[in-house]
């Protein structure tokens, strides 16, 4: 009998849509049919709209990311990243963690890597602002947060107080109401260990460009969300820009200036610049040109064996409107991995493809313990329901059994045990207390 080595089908990126598609495709497919192969520089597929109540410590940071040799056993896990794609050899080059760049030949590609903060040229803004899009990123702010508080309970000295007392986030979409929600609430809970401070010596500043408040769940509950925020005292700064924060000192166009030690950056996304060093087409917004099926196109044409979806590909949305596209969302990011595979499968096996067509049924997002808003399926919720339906839809959307039950143990904990709000900061430069009763050698 003649052996027909399987085909190889590279995933670039094990995040909402990699993490998916890969399992769907293992499968589906049959070890002698196809080979799929992961590649992430992380070891985990992270969970996003966990962030924020990783940050707040309601869940715990393992909780929020999933193992990708635990999960995807059926695939070859290869910890890099992919720097260059050459379909025009179908080649794609790696660049391990350590070591030498590697090539990888592959017969199918799907072009996974999502996307990155959209930041401007701002003065200050590299040295001084931090994002949101990474389990590092939240497990930092949280510990700087707590660190914060330490530092204002413990100085003499008003601005040294009031810079460390004054929270900063740009953008007032999902990422950023969420953390600012959660962070305040997590800080105000912290407050009733320190006898120092009062919840009135926190400033907590919301900056946003234009006048929209989390558009994602619409105008009505938009005005809520302002309402609700203005109601913990928050300063909401609309229609305003970030002009400059050299040295912690926050310049706003409304012509506000004050020092803040914590800045935290979630003006939009743009597609990870890793799609450059590919040789698909790009569209002006630097996204993969995609067709409804997924495919990559040229010039109207399908691309042989490429693929991609998420964040950094422009899908056409057909419920909209003509040349409307998906927005970047993990609702769209999940399902449309779901029917890529699907689709990869059926062009594998000489069937038909099918079109991604998927209505944004709406969002949930919370504010913070016990509160929430949510606009789905055109039910619109506030406080207390709908901070429990974000709850109930994330635990259901979070991939498999063991972080559901990893998730709902922790929200249990929580309930009864009380958040800890202890900053572990020292995680952060583990090295410097040995390094400082390690003499030096001449070589150093
Ligand atoms: C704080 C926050 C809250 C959010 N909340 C919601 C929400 O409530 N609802 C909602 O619908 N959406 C939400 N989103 C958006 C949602 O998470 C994204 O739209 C979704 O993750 C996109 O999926 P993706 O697979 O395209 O990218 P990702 O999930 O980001 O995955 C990309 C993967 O590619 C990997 N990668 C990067 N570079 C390379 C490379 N060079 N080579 C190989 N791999 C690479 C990354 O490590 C990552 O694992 C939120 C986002 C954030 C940041």
């Amino acid at each position: 009998m003649k052996y027909v080595k399987p085909l190889r089908i590279l995933v670039v990126g094990a995040g909402h849509v990699g993490l998916y598609a890969a399992l769907r495709l293992s499968r589906k497919l049959r070890a002698t049919e196809a080979e799929v192969v992961v590649v992430d520089p992380q070891p985990h597929m992270t969970y996003q709209p966990f962030l924020p109540e990783a940050a707040a410590g309601n869940i715990s940071p393992r909780h929020t990311v999933v193992p990708l040799r635990r999960e995807l056993r059926r695939c070859t896990v290869v910890q890099g990243a992919v720097t260059k794609v050459e379909h025009s050899r179908k080649v794609a080059t790696v660049q391990p963690v350590v070591g030498p760049s590697r090539e990888i030949p592959y017969d199918h590609i799907l072009v996974a890597p999502g996307s990155v903060s959209r930041t401007l040229p701002i003065p200050g803004l590299r040295e001084h602002a931090v994002g949101f899009k990474t389990i590092g990123e939240a497990i930092w702010l949280r510990n700087h947060v707590l660190e914060c508080l330490d530092i204002a309970a413990a100085t003499t000295d008003e601005q040294t107080r009031r810079r460390a007392l004054t929270f900063v986030v740009i953008g007032a979409g999902f990422a950023g109401v969420e953390a600012l929600g959660e962070m305040e609430d997590m800080a105000r809970d912290a407050l009733r260990y320190y006898p120092e401070l009062k919840a009135d010596d926190m400033h907590w500043v919301l900056v946003e460009a234009t006048q929209r408040v989390l558009p994602e769940v619409g105008p009505q509950m938009g005005a809520y969300t302002v309402e609700a925020l203005l109601k913990r005292n928050m300063d909401l700064r609309l229609g305003t820009r970030l002009e400059s924060c050299v040295d912690g000192v926050v310049k706003l166009s409304d012509g506000g200036e004050f020092g803040a030690d914590t800045i935290v950056w979630t003006a939009g996304v743009k597609a990870h610049p890793m799609v450059a060093a590919t040789d698909f087409p790009l569209n002006p917004q630097g996204k993969i040109t995609c067709d409804a099926t997924l495919r990559v196109v040229r010039d109207g044409q399908v691309v042989e064996g490429a693929w991609s979806a998420g964040d950094c590909a422009a899908v056409p949305d057909l419920t909209a409107a003509a040349g409307e596209l998906c927005s970047p969302s993990a609702q769209h990011a999940v399902r449309q991995a779901t029917r890529l595979a699907d689709n990869l499968v059926a062009e594998l096996r000489g069937r038909p493809v099918k079109e991604y067509r998927h209505k944004h049924v709406g969002s949930v997002a919370s504010l913070g313990l016990h509160k929430g808003v949510a606009h789905v399926y055109g039910v619109k919720a506030k406080g207390l329901p709908a901070w429990f339906m974000h709850r109930t839809y994330h635990m259901s959307r979070i991939p498999s059994f063991n972080r559901k039950v990893r998730v709902v143990v922790d929200w249990t904990l929580a309930l009864f045990l009380k958040r800890e709000v202890v900053s572990l900061g020292a995680l952060h430069q583990p090295m410097d207390p040995f390094a400082q009763v390690t003499a030096p050698t001449k070589q150093d």
